[in-house]
């Protein structure tokens, strides 16, 4: 249950603070855009603490699953570059953290033969996450799941034990993800590794559930042309937030539920002004929604500033620094997915003279 997943989290954080040897922590993204607020307030962020706290941290460009929910992958290479040098410019340390792309690590997706015998359809239909994609995918393209949709869990659980991930950062809704990647786990040891148990049974890192909502009042989204790109130039971002939605109330204040626009914008300026919505809503009270923007365009111009400035110095090298940290992670990638290919096979009876 997500209240357990909480708790569990929190002692999890507490270890980690008195020694981080022990964690690796697995996360990624899809390549379907350059990376927005959301993505660096949801997510980014937390992986670059993790990170800076000495856990572990691999991050998949998962390429091939960008065709699960649509038939045009767009321009990956510029894409799968755009997502890098985000990770880069929010502070992943690629001489720490590794960085690569899912398609480049072949023998990680052999791992999907024997996973998929470790799991019944049944299991799969139960998915309540794979069932809202699904309907998703129809909506999109009028028809319906495909077998790498249906699959998708699976693969993610080799995303995640191909180097024997042990913490994954997830949201509330992808916790039955990572359930099916705990049961591929310990059925495979219960089958091919009783004496001694190959594979860890990851744990969630559970991140607080928030939606960064965009201009028109919806989920912020690369998909939905409704996002603020972390790439953005000063000048977008100020046009962004004076487009921004607010509503007709005059005086500022923190009602998330009854006047989400403006909860949504007092939570980005409080995350870029190291304050909390409340005391936010507080110091605009009645100059009103005008005044609000201008506050939240400024914490957010300042608060992204060096970032920005990362990202265009790493730009200006030309594809030279994407194609090396590609490079470096996947020949790291390679050699682990190799190692434990090789493992499952000695396991499994596979490996023949
Ligand atoms: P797409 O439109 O292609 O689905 P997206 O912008 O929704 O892209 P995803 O790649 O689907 O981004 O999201 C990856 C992860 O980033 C999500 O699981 C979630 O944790 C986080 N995330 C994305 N958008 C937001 C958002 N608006 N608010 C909070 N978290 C977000
Ligand atoms: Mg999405």
């Amino acid at each position: 249950s997500a209240a357990a997943a909480q708790a569990r989290s929190a002692q999890i954080e507490a270890a980690i603070a008195h020694d981080p040897s022990g964690f690796r922590v697995l996360t990624g993204d899809r390549p379907t855009g350059a990376l927005h607020l959301g993505h660096l307030m949801a997510t980014l962020d937390s992986r670059v603490r993790l990170q800076d706290a000495g856990v572990e941290v691999v991050l998949v460009v998962a390429d091939y699953q960008v065709i699960t929910d649509r038939d045009d992958a767009g321009n990956l290479p510029a894409v799968v570059r755009d997502v890098v040098l985000d990770y880069l410019a929010a502070g992943i340390d690629p001489e720490r953290s590794t960085v690569f792309t899912h398609s480049a690590v072949p023998a990680l997706n052999q791992l999907l033969l024997p996973f998929l015998s470790l799991v019944t359809v049944a299991e799969l239909e139960r998915n309540p996450t794979v069932k809202a994609e699904a309907v998703a995918a129809e909506r999109r393209q009028g028809r319906g799941m495909s077998g790498l949709l249906f699959t998708y869990p699976v693969h993610q659980a080799a995303d995640i034990l191909f180097c024997h991930g042990n913490l994954v950062p997830v949201g509330p809704d992808q916790l039955p993800h990572l359930e099916t990647t705990r049961t591929v786990a310990r059925r495979f040891n219960q089958r091919y590794a009783a004496a001694a148990p190959y594979f860890p049974e990851p744990e969630a890192l559970l991140t607080p559930s928030l939606t960064v909502l965009g201009d028109d009042g919806a989920k912020m989204s690369k998909s939905r042309g409704n996002a603020l790109e972390l790439r953005a130039t000063e000048d977008e971002t100020v046009r962004y937030f004076r487009r921004a939605r607010t509503d007709s109330e005059r005086h500022i204040t923190f009602d998330p539920d009854r006047r989400p626009e403006v909860a949504n914008l007092l939570r980005i300026g409080a995350h870029f002004a190291g304050t909390t919505p409340d005391a936010l809503a507080e110091s605009v009270g009645a100059a009103g929604a005008g005044r609000l923007k201008a506050v939240v365009t400024d914490a957010v111009v300042e608060g992204l500033r060096p970032l920005r400035a990362r990202r265009r110095a790493l730009a200006a090298d030309g594809h030279a620094v994407v194609a090396d940290v590609l490079a470096r992670g996947t020949m790291r990638a390679n050699e682990v997915a190799d190692r434990t290919l090789a493992d499952v096979h000695e396991l499994m009876g596979t490996m023949y003279p």
